[in-house]
């Protein structure tokens, strides 16, 4: 699975206590226009990402408020994957 096909598949259920989604390795993604950003993780857990997608999208936008109007929301890429977030990598969250 490549990331533009993880993020085709954003959120994938409603997250809250009614999550029932597996571990793996859960990101805040954001898109903009043709580009994404893996923002913060990764989460091994659903409910864990859905948490701190506001506080990363409050992170990011105290940096660059265009960061208001990209689409938020959580992807979850494949166990193999060694990608971490860019406000983790700047330990930001
Ligand atoms: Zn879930």
């Amino acid at each position: 699975m490549t990331i533009h096909e993880a993020l085709k598949n954003p959120n994938p259920c409603a997250g809250g206590a009614a999550c029932t989604c597996g571990p793996g390795k859960y990101f805040v993604s954001c898109i903009d226009g043709d580009e994404y950003y893996l923002m913060a993780g990764p989460y091994a857990t659903h409910q864990e990402a859905q948490r701190l997608r506001r506080k990363a999208q409050d992170i990011a936008e105290s940096h660059d408020p265009r960061a208001f109007w990209m689409a938020w929301g959580v992807c979850v890429l494949p166990d193999d994957t060694t990608r971490i977030g860019v406000l983790n990598k700047f330990n930001l969250i």
